[in-house]
Parts: structure tokens; sequence; C-alpha cells
């Protein structure tokens, strides 16, 4: 074969199908943040015929020869064209599995699930979505049994977020969370409380938006390659390394929900906005995984962004915004920022308590696809659990179990990502001080050596490896969550005086 012809062929094909991503991303987008809410059905044709078009191509008997020709050959091409086309292959194969019908019946299903669930939650009705529920898990069981026929169904969800990832290896790491975390909740939710009450009062909108601005400039975000806008629930959404998208959802009464959003998603942006430029408009130029991606949002969210240095660092600028935090001292900023408490809402969760939101949900969502709990009683269980690992009473479902976005956008398995990704945030700050003085950086307000560390043992990367060998890459050493543990244990000792 012409292994040049081949090549030009394959950049043609990539290129062809992030135009599709980038069109059905946009929509998606817009849905989330523009678009009027009676266009939703609207959307969801214009995406089921987009996606027929992108599974055409995808799997069209072109694309299929070609990529056999490449695979055959792959031995006779550099590594990371090798990877591209490994990577495309198994893609492919596992589309191919999916029939048709089935694959775009269910982008439809999953514009009405969205939509649905966001009516429910606005009118705190569990009923209205319990259907939906219950067609998305049976929808991703049968295209998971299609997908992935010889993997147990929770690995193989795990797998489309993470190559390589096992209920086996989430069991561990969460046993580890378990049993080192709930003791410390317990001293910290005994010991005397931390006042947060400066973080409440009434903070502008148009202060608000500027706080992001400035946020964002001090990540070094670079603005002509991502924008932010206002939706319901945060996320990051990047369709190649020039063309990124960050929201957040202010709430007046606290300034620190927005900011902590834009410096999360800020975190994502910045992975996204960084694959070295021989992997843009390829399949390897995002982010090889969700952990690894959440691992660089929560390093920025939680490690930078809630640091006593930070804090000092925005301190000046928060004032001049908010003059209800004038005589505010930077020691009592930090404190109210890191207070920890039991609460309802994942996405306000401080860092301690936050990984037992996500256990919640990594237990009940293996039982929703193994058979032992039904939709029906999803509600109940919920606020068990709550009740059990937080200690608190559960009001609603719209405070329970239909706060997240996740399980309507078919999201399932992905949850463990979260509380994996703040764990490989803290080894790679144990790795990242050993060459770079993160505390004087933050002090002097220079980020550039922690983005550089980040660009340089991830970023730059995009897909190009597995995350576990990327992983083991950065940090010189095997994934360790004692490092995380140790990290969270200092922290809240110090503030807690424990
Ligand atoms: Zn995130």
């Amino acid at each position: 074969m012409d292994l040049q012809n081949a090549l030009s062929k394959l950049d043609a094909l990539q290129r062809r199908q992030l135009a599709y991503q980038h069109a059905m991303g946009l929509i998606d987008y817009d849905g989330a943040t523009a678009a009027p809410s009676g266009a939703a059905a609207n959307r969801g044709e214009t995406l089921a015929i987009l996606s027929e078009e992108s599974y055409k191509l995808a799997t069209g008997p072109e694309t299929v020869d070609l990529l056999d020709a490449l695979h055959e050959n792959r031995e006779q091409l550099d590594e990371t064209h090798r990877r591209i086309v490994e990577t495309m292959y198994e893609d492919i194969d596992e589309m191919r599995k999916v029939p048709m019908d089935e694959y775009v019946d269910y982008q439809r299903l999953l514009n009405e699930s969205q939509a649905v669930w966001h009516r429910a939650k606005e009118s705190d009705d569990y009923a209205l979505f319990k259907p939906l529920l219950k067609r998305m898990i049976d929808a991703n069981k049968r295209i998971m049994a299609y997908a992935k026929p010889d993997m147990p169904i929770y690995d193989a969800l795990l797998n489309r977020y993470e190559k390589g990832l096992t209920r086996e290896k989430c069991d561990a790491f969460f046993g580890v969370v378990r049993r080192e975390l709930v003791p410390l909740i317990h001293a910290v939710s005994e010991a005397p409380q931390v006042d947060d009450s400066v973080l409440f009062g009434s903070f502008p909108l148009d202060r608000q938006r500027q706080l992001s601005d400035y946020l964002m400039d001090v990540m070094k975000l670079d603005r002509s390659h991502v924008a932010i806008a206002e939706t319901e629930h945060p996320f990051t959404t990047g369709f190649t390394k020039y063309d990124v998208r960050i929201t957040t959802h202010y709430h007046e009464e606290n300034f620190s929900y927005s900011m902590f959003s834009v410096i999360h998603e800020g975190g994502h942006a910045l992975y996204d906005l960084h694959p070295a430029d021989d992997l843009a408009y390829t399949v390897l130029g995002g982010g090889v995984s969700m952990s690894i991606h959440e691992s660089q949002s929560r390093f920025y969210e939680n490690i930078i962004g809630r640091s006593r240095e930070f804090i000092g660092l925005i301190a000046p600028r928060l004032r001049e915004l908010f003059p209800h935090l004038r005589d505010v001292p930077d020691g009592a900023l930090y404190l109210a920022i890191n207070k920890a408490a039991p609460s309802l809402i994942r996405t306000e969760a401080d860092e301690l308590t936050y990984c037992l939101h996500i256990l919640i949900r990594y237990e009940l969502e293996q039982r929703l696809f193994d058979g032992t709990l039904t939709v029906e009683d999803l509600p109940a269980e919920w606020n068990r659990l709550y009740k059990e690992y937080l200690g608190v009473d559960v009001p609603s479902d719209k405070e329970g179990v239909l706060q997240d976005m996740h399980w309507s956008a078919g999201l399932f398995a992905y949850f463990p990502s979260y509380a994996l990704g703040s764990a490989y945030g803290a080894q790679m700050l144990h790795v990242m001080k050993q060459t770079v003085d993160v505390k004087e950086a933050l002090s002097r307000g220079d980020l550039s050596p922690i983005n550089d560390w980040l660009e340089s043992h991830i970023w730059k990367y995009g897909g190009l490896y597995d995350p576990g060998v990327l992983l083991e890459k950065a940090l010189g050493m095997p994934f360790d969550p004692m490092y995380y543990i140790r990290y969270l244990k200092e922290k809240y000792s110090e503030i807690y005086r424990l």
C-alpha cells in the first residue's frame, strides 16, 4: 500500500470527523447556554441527522478499508500515527458493533432525557424523570453489550472514560478513601467550627463576571481561544485546542460558587488548550481520559484555588470588587473558603467531604446496573446513604437524586473520575514540588512554572498514551492514594487544629 497516500486520507478523515463533532458540540453547547427552551425537539432532530452522518462516515467501507490497511502496517508508522490508527481502529470496531438505529435512537433519547431532567429538577419532580432514567439505563446496557460484550457492564462503562479502569481498581481506591477520610471528617465535625459567613451577602452579577475575567487572566487562559458563558450546570467543552468553551453559574448570594466553578472549568480548559500542535485535528487532540481531565480541574480548583497563597494573591481584587469583604483579612477568607462540613450538594461540597458524595453515587450506579436497585427505589436509597455517610437529611429530590445532570446525559460511571482525579492531582503536587516552588509562584502571582510543569508532564501528550502510562510517566512512580490522604490530613489538621 502507498503509506503516504493512506496517511493523508487518514488526516482528511479525522478533519471531517472533527468537523461533525465541532458542529454537534456547538449545538449542544448552544442548547445549554443560549437556545430558547422550546428548541429542544428541533435540536434533537438536527443532532440525530448529524450523528447519523458522522456514524456513516466512521463505519463506512472506505473508512474501514483504510483503517484495516493502516492497522496491518502499523509497525511502519511513527509513534503518533500508530497511536492514532490503534485508537481509531478500536473505536470504529466498537461503533460498528452497535446497530445504527440503536446509535441514532440513543442520540434522540439523550437529548430528550436531558431536557426532561431540566424540567424535573426545576419542578422537583422525580416521577417526571424516572421513566427517562430507566430508558437511559436500559439503552446503555444494550449499547455496552454490543460494544464490549466480554466486559462486565460496570467495567465497560468505566472504560468509556478511562481505558483500563476496572471496578476492582475503583473498589480498592474507594476502600482507602472510606477508611481514611470518614474518621477525619468525624474529627473535623467535632472540632470548633470555622466561620464562613463572610462568603454570604449580596454580590452583584456584573462584579462576579469581572471576577471571572480576572481569574481567567491569573490562570493564563488565552482568551482568543477560550470563551465563557452562563449555564445551569457549569461544564467545559473543547472542540479543538483552538476553540474551548467554559461555563459558570452565578449565585448572587455567594460569589465563591461561581469563583470555584471558573477555576475548575479553567483547569479543564488549560488541558484542552495545550496538546502539542501536531495532535490538533487528530483523535489524540483532547485529554486522554476523564480522570486525568478531572485531575487538572480539581488540581486548579482545590490544590491551587483553595490554597493560602492563592487566596492571598486574589484577596486585593476580591476586596476591590466586593466592598463587603473590605475588612476581611486574608486569613479569615482562607478559613471561610476551606470550611468543611457535610452538605447536600456535590458541586458545592468542600474539598474534604467531596469524595463521600462520589462514593454514594458510585455505589448507587453499580446497583442500578447490576439490577439490585430499581429507579423506583433510587431516591430513598440516595437519601439513606446521605444520612449514613454524611449525616444529612435530604429535604427534596431536587437537592437529592435530581441534583446532577450526569445520569440524564448518559454519564454513568463518570463520577469516580472526580475522586480519582483529585487523588492524582495531590500526587502530582508532591512530584511538582520537587522542581517547582509552588508557594513562591503563587505568592508572586505568576503561575507559569505551575502551568509549565503541567504542560510538559500532562497537557502536551493529549491522547498519546494510555492514562495509566501517562500518569506513571508524569509521576515517576505508580499511583498511590496515600498522597491524597496525607495532603488532606495535613491541610485540615492545620485548619481545624486537630
Ligand atoms: Zn470537571
